[in-house]
């Protein structure tokens, strides 16, 4: 390791051992700006010295890392995407400098070809990972301390939490033997249970069906997908539970999460920079709406500049009620699949921004394509769902997909999770033979 690498990782890690990293969402956004101008100068160091694919782009950019500001610069660089991950050999975009000793994950691959990623070093910190995931409780000033003694409930495709206070069930045999699971889960006495939506509505209508009594669990982390208000209301009075809705992506873990107000989720400030572009690439006023880019501000494994996240939201910078000056997110769609009619690629998200405005009227959906002209929307109603939400439905798909299509609308109890708990919200089969 030559000198100036040594004293990039030295003054990396030095900000880490500060406490103001485990504070800076409770500081002032003066403060806050300070501190991710550093990580993301020290960021654009460590990658120009140490990651192959890195150097060669800011070379070919023309920019000189002792000269990077910071924040200020960071547009000079181009959004990246998937795509720039592919094509080249996986050892360009990671650290040079030294070994990595996180383990590889992997997209989940809703979008086409999943990307195999090391995450930073911190997810090897326990710590850190009870923070990232458990931070609404440090704000409430929990009865609960110290963090590690939580007990909380995952229920998802893998584990990746381990301990005494951990129960984890494996999203398969949770549907398979869901009336057992919940059973484990009242036994347990969780503080806190971490699923997804999906996994929520399924409990949730368990207890319904069988007449149980809520699980009375405190606190309740809802990720991966968007938690619609109904859905929210249902779970958290069946389930009996405060939902606290987070937003994570592989590629950047922890990126944001709500506060007791409920009104947009906190960024993350000392893990993630984020921004909010239009289709051009150029910011976006103060809450309006845009594409998500984001920076990994701790990953120098394998590292994250200007990111398209694929979704679409909103950001705030006007302080919250709690009193809390970090910036806050609205996640308005998702990326996803698309499925095609008349020849033209429909994504997720404007299915979902289509029917966004009946969210109280539906539980969960899933647009189907069952033949070349052939959609089909499979909805788990509320019990605000009539007649007229059907036509509304009807209509609104009807502008997204073209006259050409024919629409059918059917109303179930249950739609198809993957194996990772996640619902399926574009399926197409008209392929299916
Ligand atoms: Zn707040």
């Amino acid at each position: 390791m030559n000198k100036k690498q040594f004293s990039i990782r030295k003054s990396f890690q030095q900000r880490l051992q500060f406490s103001r990293f485990y504070t800076l969402h409770q500081r002032s956004l003066s403060e806050i700006t300070k501190w991710q101008n550093e990580a993301v100068r020290d960021l654009v160091r460590h990658t120009y010295h140490n990651v192959p694919l890195w150097h060669e782009l800011l070379v070919r950019l023309d920019i000189d890392p002792e000269c990077f500001s910071g924040l200020d610069d960071l547009h000079r660089l181009p959004i990246t995407d998937k795509s720039f991950y592919f094509g080249n050999a996986f050892d360009d975009y990671l650290d040079s400098s030294r070994s990595i000793r996180t383990p590889l994950t992997t997209t989940s691959g809703s979008t086409g070809k999943p990307l195999q990623l090391f995450p930073s070093d911190m997810i090897l910190n326990p710590y850190y990972c009870f923070f990232s995931r458990f931070r609404f409780l440090v704000w409430k000033n929990n009865r609960i301390q110290p963090i590690s003694s939580i007990r909380s409930v995952f229920i998802r495709g893998t584990q990746i939490y381990y301990g005494e206070n951990v129960l984890f069930i494996k999203g398969s045999d949770f549907l398979n033997q869901i009336d057992d699971s919940i059973e484990r889960i009242r036994a347990f006495h969780p503080d806190v249970i971490d699923t997804n939506p999906s996994f929520f509505l399924r409990m949730a209508q368990a207890l319904a069906r069988n007449q149980r009594g809520p699980l009375n669990i405190p606190y309740a982390l809802s990720v991966s997908e968007i938690l619609l208000p109904e859905v929210r209301n249902f779970v958290e009075t069946t389930i009996g539970c405060n939902i606290y809705n987070r937003y994570a992506s592989e590629e950047m873990h922890g990126i944001a999460t709500e506060c007791d107000m409920h009104d947009g989720m906190h960024i993350h400030p000392e893990s993630v920079f984020v921004e909010i572009v239009d289709t051009n690439g150029h910011a976006v006023a103060d809450g309006n709406e845009g594409r998500v880019i984001a920076t990994n501000l701790i990953n120098y494994n394998m590292p994250f500049i200007r990111y398209d996240t694929g979704d679409r939201g909103i950001m705030r910078f006007e302080p919250c009620a709690c009193g809390m000056c970090t910036p806050r997110l609205w996640i308005e769609g998702r990326r996803g699949a698309s499925l095609q009619f008349d020849g033209r690629p429909i994504d997720r998200m404007e299915f979902e921004i289509a029917i966004r405005h009946l969210t109280n009227h539906i539980l969960q959906f899933q647009i189907v394509k069952t033949g070349p002209s052939d959609l089909l929307i499979r909805i788990i109603p509320s019990q605000r769902f009539t007649g007229e939400t059907s036509d509304y439905i009807r209509k609104k798909m009807r502008d997204v997909v073209g006259p050409h299509v024919d629409i059918e609308i059917e109303l179930v109890e249950s739609i198809a999770q993957m194996p990772s708990g996640k619902s399926q919200t574009i399926v197409d089969e008209s392929k299916v033979v």
